[in-house]
């Protein structure tokens, strides 16, 4: 890992000492240094503030106990998170993710991915992510409840309307916002603003729970559009997982006229070359919180194939990664290559690995980065934000008709930052530069506070 400016050098050798066994942030850090290079080298008052040093460590980290009583009454322990990586451009905001394999370098690498995601949206929000290694999978709803108290016991110290705004990300949707909410109205009396994705009736916003992967879309169909003079029309598309993300991404494909014919969970994919009956699917993941295999009993002429990662050999024109970091690694890019995927655009936060990524590009694919194509959750979470201090409640078209602006200024924030810098067409290069510039100032004006 070599790079060609001895101040990136340095800071990155620094990092990789100090964090030595977070595999998954030095991987988002290393990412972000290398596209940052053409930036270090025309702007020397970087390293004189210090400003990439600054940028990779976190403002705070909290670190908390867990303890809830299962339905057997027994006591349970788990660990709890919240990164509160920067704040030069607002508040803290980013996800909370409960999943078993939630550590501390999985939290840092989300936080420091969002603080550029969040810059990328254009709207006021500093970069922040939480979780626990908590597993929702099993657990009945008392459980998930007396869980979501006990965390937001403790959260609640550290976060407010004005300083930190968690939202959802994996294993946290209305249910778990819910009850997070009701703890934290308990805790201070206060009704306001402190979590975004919340239920319709205490103060969510519509277009939330499709923004993420309805974002994914527009910021891929403009990617089509501008780069290739294409769309989504006509076009096969395979999405991996069957959550939040992916579902809505099938929606909005399909509507934009595409056909997912793919969809997955940890266990196995679905292949359905008809399309996606996505009525069915809903039922199964959001009504019935079942598992993506009971599609075929479901529906005649489509197959189950047990292991994820077979999704990828499925011939598709587009590919959309929805379900976690690192799921889709270089044989299965070169699969997807030699099938003839013309793009690839990342719903989950860090699909890809670096050597899948090198091999898109390297192929001539056009690529979109997880930090610029799935800012649309986030961005409608801080249109929630606004609806919030105004009190106010906006229409689903008020809404989704500003996300779809957002995206298409966000794929031209990434493509402009890249022509600027001599990247013309990478658009991973161009998101990076694009939303490091602007925390980049913010921290500049504000002088070395942290
Ligand atoms: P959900 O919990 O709703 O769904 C996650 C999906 O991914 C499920 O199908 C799940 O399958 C699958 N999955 C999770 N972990 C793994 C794993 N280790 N291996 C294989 N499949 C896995 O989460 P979301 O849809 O909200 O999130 C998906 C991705 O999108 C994440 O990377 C998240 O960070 C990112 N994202 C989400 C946003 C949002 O607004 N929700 C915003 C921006 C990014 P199973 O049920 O078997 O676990």
């Amino acid at each position: 890992m070599a790079f060609k400016s001895s101040y990136l050098q340095r800071v990155y050798d620094g990092l990789a000492e100090r964090n030595a066994e977070q595999k998954e942030f030095l991987q988002a850090a290393y990412e972000v240094l290398e596209s940052l290079e053409p930036v270090v080298e025309q702007n020397p008052k970087l390293e004189e503030e210090g400003i990439i040093e600054r940028i990779v460590e976190p403002e705070r980290i909290i670190m908390f106990r867990v303890s809830w009583v299962d339905d057997a009454g027994k006591v349970q322990v788990n660990r709890g998170y919240r990164v509160q990586f920067n704040s030069a451009i607002g508040p803290y905001k980013g996800g909370l993710r409960l999943h078993p394999s939630v550590n501390l370098s999985v939290i840092k690498f989300l936080g420091f991915e969002q603080i550029f995601k969040n810059s990328l949206t254009g709207l006021p929000i500093g970069g922040g992510k939480g979780g626990s290694d908590f597993d929702p999978k099993g657990k009945s709803d008392r459980e998930i409840m007396r869980f979501c108290q006990s965390f937001m016991t403790e959260l609640s110290k550290h976060i407010g309307a004005d300083t930190d705004v968690p939202a959802g990300d994996i294993g946290v949707g209305g249910r778990e916002i819910g009850y997070l909410y009701g703890q934290y109205k308990r805790l201070r009396n206060e009704f306001t603003g402190v979590l975004t994705g919340k239920g319709l009736s205490y103060g969510g916003s519509l277009a939330r729970t499709e923004a993420t992967g309805y974002g994914l879309c527009y910021y891929t169909e403009e990617m089509l559009s501008c780069m290739k003079n294409d769309s989504f029309k006509g076009k096969t598309v395979v999405i991996s997982g069957s959550g939040n993300v992916a579902i809505y991404a099938t929606e909005k494909a399909t509507q934009l006229g595409g056909k997912v014919v793919a969809l997955s969970d940890s266990n196995g994919y679905i292949h359905d070359p008809n399309g996606v009956n996505l009525d069915v699917v809903k039922q199964i993941k959001e009504v019935e919180r079942g598992r993506i295999k009971e599609y075929v009993d479901r529906v005649p002429g489509s197959t189950y194939t047990e292991g994820c990662r077979g999704i990828w050999s499925i011939k598709c024109d587009i590919a959309l990664p929805c379900a976690t970091q690192n799921e889709l690694d270089e044989e299965s890019a070169k699969t997807l290559i030699a099938n003839g995927v013309m793009a690839v655009a990342e719903g989950a936060n860090m699909p890809s690995t670096p050597e899948a990524v090198a091999a898109f590009q390297n192929a001539g694919i056009l690529f979109a980065p997880a930090k610029a194509s799935n800012a649309g959750g986030v961005a409608t979470s801080a249109l929630e934000m606004s609806q919030n201090s105004e009190r106010l409640h906006w229409t689903f078209e008020e809404v989704d008709g500003k996300l779809q602006t957002i995206m298409k200024n966000i794929f031209h924030a990434c493509d402009d930052a890249a022509k600027k810098y001599g990247h013309e067409g990478n658009l991973v290069v161009g998101a990076n530069i694009a939303g490091f510039e602007k925390v980049a100032d913010a921290m500049l004006a504000q002088g070395v506070a942290y």
